[in-house]
């Protein structure tokens, strides 16, 4: 029989998280859908966030803890929406696909026996290839599901896991599974794809080792960071001059992407921040075009990185060339004084944008999601009802529809299952059951 749920929420980011919470809290069916193998999105990987310098992982985990342990969620993670069918309103047909992990999930018991006994090392994507993982692994420290998975494209088939595993998880014969569902309405928060900062080939990112991405920076300053200080790539040394390069891929038409990515300026300032605080003597720039301090507490926030001595510039970077020793030349047209500037710095961070992921839209086969000019899922009303698409029934939430922090996408992930339970109302639908995660009388910790 086809499993029915009364809302599918597609990605398990921050916003897919909340929008997930709120309906499954008012009592309604969540089936909640992630590509990757845990939930968490991007917020998973960061450091701390601006403008209060709180830890990302603190803040997130409560969240991640509570939608996986969620009577109301079923959550299929390292799981992809393939098709979409909307028959009624409010009858969508979903088909998912179930990858292997070549584990088995009941069976785990998230030991990482077979992590530790892995022989093979290959670059870590969660750390962005700073560090190695096993080819047996968890994909980060607090993820969750907490369930190893095979990496079989890199395995070399040498049986140490399945030895070791003390609850016979490991199955190599596990095959993609295709399952089908019946839901009422659909919210998308499919969050964003980072810029790839090889594309914009005059600042040597994939060239110079020591030209790293904002991403990276956030793993090499986070609390569950790769090694316990920041280290430059080419030789482990700790950075005494660093740069930070804005709106790479951002506000630049000639790379197709016009608009302001919104955290780029906040992020930037806040990496600085913490870099300062490690190492009080550390020299440190900020080249940008325009601060864009716009929300509540951000203009202190960067007046206070001035105050620490961090050096904000307004300029354009040229161009990035790289010294004998690894160093970096940046050279830059600073708007000020009018001059061409040159700086030798020991590692540049690239301040990488905000682009669209809007893939997803493919899978819905006999109604077309619209896209906006940028890419981004379009918000149908978006003055009056930023959460709608043109599509009734389906709703967005978070960066799915166009770069915001993470306090924008949590309200509009709020906002996205407040219409969607307005949208089931109407149609009639009355919860299907209503269970809570806590006893009575215990507020959400949400
Ligand atoms: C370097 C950097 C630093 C930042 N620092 C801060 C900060 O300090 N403070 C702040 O407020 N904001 C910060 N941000 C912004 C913050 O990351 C976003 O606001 C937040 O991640 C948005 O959450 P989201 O859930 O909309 O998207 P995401 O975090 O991108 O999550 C989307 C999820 O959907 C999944 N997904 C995608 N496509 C599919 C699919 N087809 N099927 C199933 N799942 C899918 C993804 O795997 C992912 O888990 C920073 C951003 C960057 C790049």
């Amino acid at each position: 029989m086809v499993e029915k749920y009364d809302a599918l929420v597609i990605g398990g980011g921050v916003a897919g998280m909340e929008s997930a919470l709120v309906l499954a809290d008012a009592g309604y069916k969540v089936l909640l859908v992630e590509k990757s193998p845990s939930i968490g999105g991007k917020m998973a990987e960061l450091s701390k966030v601006f403008p209060t310098t709180d830890c990302a992982g603190c803040i997130i985990s409560p969240k991640i803890a509570a939608t996986s342990k969620h009577p109301n969620i079923k959550m299929m993670t390292y799981s992809e929406v393939k098709e979409i069918y909307k028959e009624d309103e409010g009858k969508f047909k979903v088909k998912v696909l179930k990858r292997p992990r070549y584990i088995d999930e009941d069976a785990c018991i998230g030991c990482q026996r077979c992590e530790y006994a892995c022989p093979v090392l290959v670059p870590d994507e969660y750390n962005y290839g700073l560090v190695a993982r096993k080819a047996a692994y968890i994909y980060f420290a607090m993820a969750s599901p907490r369930i190893a998975q095979i990496d079989l494209d890199n395995c070399i088939l040498c049986g140490r896991c399945e030895r070791v595993c003390p609850t016979e998880a490991v199955n190599f014969l596990q095959q993609p599974e295709e399952l089908e569902f019946e839901v009422k309405a659909v919210i998308l928060a499919t969050g964003f794809k980072p810029f790839d900062a090889a594309l914009k080939t005059e600042y040597g990112y994939g060239k110079y080792p020591n030209v790293i991405h904002a991403l990276e920076m956030e793993r090499l300053l986070a609390p569950s960071r790769p090694y316990n200080a920041v280290l430059r790539p080419s030789d482990g040394k700790i950075p005494d001059k660093v740069a930070w390069v804005l709106c790479v891929g951002s506000r630049d038409k000639s790379l197709g992407n016009p608009i302001c990515s919104r955290v780029c300026c906040m992020y930037s300032a806040k990496q600085a921040i913490l870099f300062s605080a490690a190492q009080l003597l550390a020299d440190l720039t900020v080249y940008y075009m325009d601060i864009r301090a716009f929300g509540k507490g951000f203009e202190e926030f960067y007046n206070m990185a001035e105050d620490m001595g961090i050096r904000f510039v307004k300029g354009k970077v040229a161009k990035i060339e790289e010294t004998e020793n690894n160093n970096l030349i940046v050279r830059v047209e600073n708007f000020e004084t009018g001059e061409i500037e040159e700086e030798e710095y020991d590692m540049v961070v690239l301040a990488i944008g905000l682009l669209a992921n809007s893939d997803v839209i493919k899978v819905f086969k006999n109604v077309n999601v619209e896209l906006d000019p940028y890419g981004f899922i379009n918000q149908f009303d978006v003055n009056a009802n930023p959460v709608l698409t043109n599509v009734k029934g389906v709703f967005v939430a978070g960066c799915a529809s166009g770069p915001k922090d993470i306090p924008d996408s949590i309200v509009e992930a709020g906002a996205a299952a407040a219409q969607c339970i307005d949208y089931l109302y109407e149609l009639g639908y009355k919860i299907s059951k209503v269970e809570t995660a806590e006893p009575e009388g215990v507020v959400s910790g949400k």
